[in-house]
């Protein structure tokens, strides 16, 4: 039996690579089709065509969409479901070089390997034969292939199953999670027409080794979030000539970066593991021309993990660190200075400036009280022209939201606003609080302790990597969601949540991944014993025991 499931995986897994799915090409609507049509052949789904359906992306040029495949267990009323997801979308495959042409073709991408060089470690695995290569194989279309086949065998005799399954085959995971996020509120939807009971969320996107040598294999409860601090810089300006009569922009900008960049100070922690430390995504000045003036205005933005914190607390510690970085600014300017003025033997006076830290909210607050009515005029116009903008993209529109708003006010001395900018992913932090999270913590560590620890697996709390997991709910805690609607430019308008459904959804969440390595590199590899032989079996019993 473990066998046959085995052989499905494998043959699935090489037919949805096969299907070049890029994210943001018209490969995700190939895929989404390719999934449905596969489900289709399924006697289950030719008896029931009302289970199987697309969940379009709103407003999408691609005209993508995700699969939504409903299996109802008949062997005894049970209103309980385990919503699972697999997205279907791959990163591009331009790191493959001369070799992209085979990058979704795993048999010939191993012949062409041979002759290729490679590091002692990849060649090593390449020569085992226990390695499939491929975009997009290991991240995630033999995940997805498993929950297919699991999905095929249970419906094979569906008067033996008892309880729920709403799987998602979602697009756009690798981009902006346009897949999930339209798929929640159908989740939502379905728990009200069919009266689920949703247990938990299941995802099986690839887990990796956490370091050279690694054999664990990792089953993770919870999720990462992330969160991007973003702050727009306000120096001012100087002559090159004249440097200290002016507070250059991109030196405060990078006073920050310096700061909170790899800065394990700023790492979260929950349950004794951290995340990463923030690292910078962006850092520019916003100086069109070239002359001999120092910038004026600068913005810098960092990825930002989080286990436990809320936006409310990362926004405290980031503006705290920024304010710091202000502060020793000003007093090594002021070193600088004062050792100038000697050496030019000119009097030395202190610098004018002042560290000041303001978040988004609070500058709103300041220039509305300053300003009234004309200012929210001013803003709301500014809006729809970059609503209307194609080429303003998220980010983009919040700096630019957020540089209008300091142009309104008449304070013209330097200052730092803390903002977020978009995306944003909350962390599932699983404690065991709640029935659900209990149930879930229960189940797993009994399948490990009694069958999967022989197979060197192993419970760890916050799956490592930035997945849709983290839509599955949202923070509760109305100071958490008010710090980010007040700071993030655009949030509800040019960047939407379904926050209210996430809140609502509000499951505990699990991945049961395929071990691999190298995801989103060109050597890209899927362990085949593991992946094949034993997660299956696992996401299969995990499914059933929840549904009891
Ligand atoms: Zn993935």
């Amino acid at each position: 039996m473990k066998g046959r499931l085995a052989e499905k995986i494998t043959d699935l897994t090489l037919e949805l690579t096969s299907v070049r799915s890029i994210v943001g090409t018209a490969g995700e609507v190939d895929i989404a089709n390719r999934v449905h049509q596969i489900f289709r052949k399924m006697k289950y789904f030719q008896q029931h065509p009302e289970n199987l359906h697309f969940v379009p992306v709103p407003h999408d040029p691609l005209g993508r969409k995700s699969v939504l495949a409903i299996v109802k267990g008949e062997k005894r009323q049970n209103k309980k479901a385990i919503v699972l997801i697999g997205h279907i979308d791959t990163v591009g495959t331009s790191d493959y070089g001369l070799l992209e042409p085979y990058a979704t073709k795993p048999l010939e991408l191993a012949e062409k390997f041979k002759e290729a060089s490679l590091t002692d470690e990849v060649r090593t695995d390449l020569e085992s034969g226990n390695y499939l290569f491929g975009r997009g194989i290991f991240d995630m279309k033999c995940g997805v292939s498993t929950l297919m086949a699991i999905i095929e065998s249970v419906t094979e005799d569906i008067q033996g199953f008892e309880g729920n399954l709403v799987f998602a085959a979602v697009c756009d995971e690798e981009g902006n999670s346009s897949g999930m996020l339209s798929v929640v509120p159908e989740l939502i939807r379905l728990q009200a027409q069919e009266g689920f009971e949703y247990q938990a969320l299941l995802d099986t996107d690839y887990s990796a080794p956490r370091f050279a040598g690694d054999t664990t294999k990792y089953v993770y409860i919870g999720t990462v979030g992330k969160l991007m601090p973003s702050f727009y810089v306000v120096g001012s300006e100087a002559h090159g000539g004249d440097p200290f009569k002016g507070l250059d922009s991109n030196h405060l900008s990078s006073a920050i970066m310096q700061e909170i960049d790899f800065n394990m100070k700023y790492s979260d922690e929950a349950e004794g593991e951290v995340t990463v430390p923030p690292i910078s995504l962006k850092q520019t000045d916003l100086k069109q021309e070239y002359s001999v003036q120092t910038p004026k205005t600068g913005y810098l933005y960092f990825n930002y993990g989080t286990h436990a914190s809320g936006p409310h607390q990362v926004l405290d510690k980031v503006m705290a660190g920024a304010k710091l970085a202000f502060q020793n600014l000003v007093d090594r300017l002021n070193e600088e200075h004062e050792t100038y003025c000697k050496a030019s033997g000119i009097p030395f006076h202190k610098l004018p400036w002042t560290a000041r830290v303001l978040s988004y909210a609070e500058l709103y607050d300041r220039v509305v009280a300053e300003k009234g009515v004309a200012a929210k005029e001013v803003l709301e116009t500014r809006k729809n022209e970059l609503l209307a903008d194609p080429n303003v993209d998220e980010r983009l529109f919040a700096l630019r939201m957020v540089e209008t708003l300091h142009n309104l006010w008449s304070d013209n001395d330097p200052v730092v606003i803390a903002y977020f900018s978009p995306p944003y992913y909350p962390h599932v932090f699983v404690k065991g609080d709640s029935p659900l999270e209990k149930k879930l913590l229960r189940v797993v560590d009994e399948l490990i302790q009694q069958t999967y620890a022989s197979h060197h697996v192993k419970m760890k709390r916050f799956y490592p990597y930035i997945s849709d997991l983290s839509y599955a709910s949202a923070p509760r805690d109305p100071s958490a969601i008010e710090a980010l609607q007040a700071n993030m430019p655009g949030f509800g308008t040019k960047y939407v949540l379904p926050l209210k459904e996430m809140q609502d959804l509000n499951l505990p969440v699990i991945n049961i991944g395929p071990f691999g390595k190298d995801a989103h590199r060109y050597t890209e590899r899927l362990e085949k014993q593991y992946s094949f032989d034993i997660v299956p079996g696992l996401v299969r019993e995990t499914i059933i025991k929840l549904l009891q």
